[in-house]
């Protein structure tokens, strides 16, 4: 986070994670002040009306943290906890993530400190519109791409879209992603995500030569992440013994029909009152014995209280910052593997890539070709990531850093300092 005189102090987990790999790369000390400050910061007020007439205000946020390897990206999020501290935090992570899966983007995130729960849709929309409109000079699909993050939705997107088109006056698809594929969104973003953490998933289990036939799976969070990644592992031949949601844990040793608890969501929001295992809470379905275990629901659920206790041979971050700097330690120590999100969750922000990509050249691909083209980028950059691992003998979480940091300073060493 941000200290009140604008100095980086801990910026939450990710920049004692940034300082061991600079450290490892041995990074210039200039380079490392300028990769540990925002480019830019926007704080702004958003004045609309209420449903009632009441008028209301709420501030918006959005942090361009780095332009160095092409225009910022990251999601927008209205939630009541948004301050500029989090916004800035999140950008600052969204830099890296974007560098490991190698995307011609920089990092950036915003946000509205408003909770979305207790407002209409046609608030909400008010709410997008003034959003989008005070920022029209500083998005577009050069300079700033916005998507979808927590309490935002593809509707959302089209309204920021729609808003932006008409400030400038032309039909621009590309300065969000994350829209409905009717106005221009890409096949196969929705299930990305999920489809990523179980591709990463498969290939490190295959290097660890652990068979996908049968591995016992644990999945906590059954959303958007984790039912598509239970189903890409059933598809798979594994067993996914437990999955949760907010409702609590389900737990069946003989296996889970995916397919019946994601009809059962269907029907009726939420996991619970379902059957097809035995209910158990949240906590001790972390401690399931199991072969992988992919937390994909909250962050700061592995922690130094449960690390111990963690039968898994190999955890799988589909959630951001699932696992606490402490956690990590204890997992390196007792030799379980983890694939970091920056890498595990990074399908979503591909596609996305994908969509802008499609979006510029108004030539739409089918989703076969969406979801070659993703397994073709992970593939890539996370054996790059095993091969750091291997050869500066660091965890699958440093090394991916490692690759990040190095990818975004060398880009900026390269176009060299403006006056
Ligand atoms: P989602 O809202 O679709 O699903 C979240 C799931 O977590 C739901 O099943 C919910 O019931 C469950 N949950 C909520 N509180 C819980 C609790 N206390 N214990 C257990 N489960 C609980 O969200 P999502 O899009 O699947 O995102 C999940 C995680 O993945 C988040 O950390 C998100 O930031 C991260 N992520 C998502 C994407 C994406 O493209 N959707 C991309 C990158 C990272």
């Amino acid at each position: 986070m941000l200290m009140a005189d604008g100095e980086v102090s801990v910026f939450g987990d990710g920049i004692a994670y940034f300082n061991e790999a600079a450290a490892l790369l041995d990074l210039d000390a200039g380079v490392r002040k300028i990769l540990t400050k925002p480019t830019r910061q926007i704080i702004f007020s958003i004045p609309f009306m209420r449903d009632n007439g009441e008028l209301e205000v709420y501030t918006g946020y959005r942090v361009q943290y780095s332009f160095a390897r092409g225009p910022a990206k990251g999601g927008v999020r209205f939630h009541p906890g948004v301050t500029l501290d989090e916004v800035t935090a999140l950008a600052f992570w969204m830099t890296w993530k974007c560098a490991i899966v190698d995307l011609p983007f920089g990092g950036g995130k915003g946000g509205v400190t408003c909770d979305p729960t207790k407002l209409s849709r046609s608030e909400i929309e008010r709410i997008t519109r003034r959003y989008a409109a005070e920022l029209v000079e500083v998005v577009g699909p050069d300079k700033d791409v916005p998507a979808p993050d927590v309490g935002t939705t593809p509707e959302i997107m089209a309204w920021f879209m729609d808003t932006y088109s008409m400030h400038v006056r032309q039909h621009t698809p590309g300065v969000v992603t994350g829209k409905p594929v009717e106005v221009g969104g890409s096949r196969g973003r929705v299930e990305a995500t999920g489809r990523g953490v179980s591709l990463v998933a498969l290939a490190q289990m295959k290097d660890m030569g652990m068979d996908a036939h049968g591995a016992m799976i644990v999945v906590q969070g059954f959303g958007n992440v984790g039912s598509i990644a239970a189903q890409m592992f059933a598809e798979a031949g594994s067993k996914i013994v437990g999955i949760s949601d907010v409702s609590g844990g389900y737990h069946n040793p003989n296996g889970i029909d995916v397919g019946g608890a994601v009809a059962y969501v269907k029907e009726h929001g939420t996991l619970r009152g379902y059957r097809g295992g035995e209910l158990l809470s949240n906590e001790d379905l972390l401690e399931l014995p199991c072969d992988v275990l992919v937390p994909a629901a909250l962050e700061k659920v592995l922690t130094v209280d449960n690390a111990p206790r963690i039968k898994a041979k190999l955890i799988v971050e589909g959630a951001n910052g699932p696992t606490t700097p402490d956690a990590d330690r204890i997992f390196n120590e007792r030799g379980i593997v983890v694939i970091p999100d920056i890498i595990a969750n990074a399908g979503g922000v591909t596609v996305s890539y994908f969509e802008w990509a499609q979006d510029r050249n108004g030539y739409f691909w089918k989703e076969k070709e969406v979801n070659e083209r993703l397994a073709d980028v992970l593939d890539t950059n996370f054996t790059l990531i095993r091969e750091i691992a291997a050869t500066r003998h660091v965890p699958l979480r440093m090394a991916a850093y490692m690759l990040a940091i190095d990818r975004v300073a060398k880009a900026m060493m390269i176009r060299g300092m403006y006056a």
